[in-house]
């Protein structure tokens, strides 16, 4: 039988002791919870050296947004567990962040494939006060269509308290290398839409939620007023309008919060559904389109989406604070 761990059944005491040991770190200096962006990639070089390069790029566009916002950043490289590798890796990841960093209330994850496209925005993290496990998505979609794209694991807060740990513990057994094929078959035949192909993380957890509904549902909050997650193919287009049209700090379709390339296999030759010169292209689009908000506090654009090469918009100046 499969676990992440020994088992913990005390961890919100154990947490809560940590806090009466460690006061000074109950209350952030700004008042917010504490929250940790963690990410990653594969252990070794891509097939791809373009790969490579776009791993940086939105690593680069996280540590942007991370520094924007107050928020710590966690990259991880290691396969903290040879039966929980690719889209699995993220759970055995999380559930030793909790443990090891028991001052952080919620923890980030993003896909690599993930970037910000809007530096703006802030979550709104006190919408989800009585929730522990936030992702985009929708509840008709998973909970009564059963839908396999009925939310998104590309991008999703999760709290670090007991619930989590439990909810980790019941997602996991459909990850493991050995069990993985036949898992899928078992997600394939349940979820609306699915392919066939092995268990994935996101069909694993629609699953969970759709057949624990009365168990899980009340501490999920499915997000939708914004891109927490948002489907590349729906948004990179339409990137010139934005421009023209609205600002960034909106998150929603006006401003993206998150593009993810979902279905994009960057790293890999072309294994993914889309050609990898398409991805790449709107890859690059999507990191200048988000790394013009960060360029703008230094007088530079890039001179198009499609370019890494970039233009100052003013002179320097004898009085820079003036124009901050
Ligand atoms: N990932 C990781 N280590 C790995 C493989 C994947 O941390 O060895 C992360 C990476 O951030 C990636 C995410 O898991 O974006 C999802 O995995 P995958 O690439 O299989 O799915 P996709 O991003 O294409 O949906
Ligand atoms: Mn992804």
């Amino acid at each position: 039988e499969y676990s992440l761990g020994p088992s913990i059944v005390d961890w919100d005491e154990q947490r809560a002791a940590w806090f009466d040991q460690n006061p000074s770190m109950r209350t952030p200096p700004d008042g917010k919870p504490r929250i940790m962006l963690v990410t990653g990639s594969q252990p070794t070089a891509c097939e791809n050296p373009v790969g490579d390069h776009y791993l940086l790029k939105a690593v680069k566009n996280k540590i942007d947004y991370c520094r924007l916002h107050g928020i710590k950043i966690m990259y991880n490289m290691a396969h903290m567990d040879a039966e929980m590798s690719g889209f699995w890796a993220k759970l055995p990841l999380l559930r030793k962040l909790m443990l090891s960093h028991p001052e952080v209330e919620w923890l980030w994850w993003m896909d690599s494939d993930a970037m910000f496209t809007d530096m703006l925005f802030e979550l709104p993290i006190g919408k989800y006060r009585d929730h522990n496990l936030v992702l985009h998505g929708w509840d008709d979609l998973v909970y009564k269509k059963r839908n396999w794209i009925g939310l998104n694991t590309g991008s999703f807060l999760i709290r670090n308290n007991q619930w989590s740990l439990d909810l980790l513990d019941m997602w996991a057994p459909f990850g493991p290398r050995s069990i993985r094929q036949e898992a899928g078959k078992v997600l394939t035949a349940a979820l609306a839409g699915r392919p066939v192909f092995e268990a994935d993380d996101q069909s694993a957890l629609i699953y969970l939620l759709a057949s624990k509904k009365d168990e899980l549902a009340s501490k999920v909050f499915l997000e939708n007023t914004y891109y927490l997650h948002g489907y590349w193919v729906i948004l990179v287009d339409k990137y010139e309008l934005m421009m023209e049209k609205y600002h960034p700090g909106l998150g929603d379709d006006r401003w993206p919060f998150v593009t993810h390339f979902v279905g994009c296999k960057p790293c890999k030759g072309n294994a993914g559904e889309y050609s990898n010169s398409r991805c790449f292209k709107e890859m690059e689009r999507a990191f200048n389109f988000a790394d013009n908000q960060v360029l703008e506090r230094y007088g530079l654009q890039h001179v198009a989406l499609s370019t890494s090469k970039v233009t100052r918009t003013r002179n320097d100046t004898d009085r820079p604070l003036d124009v901050l």
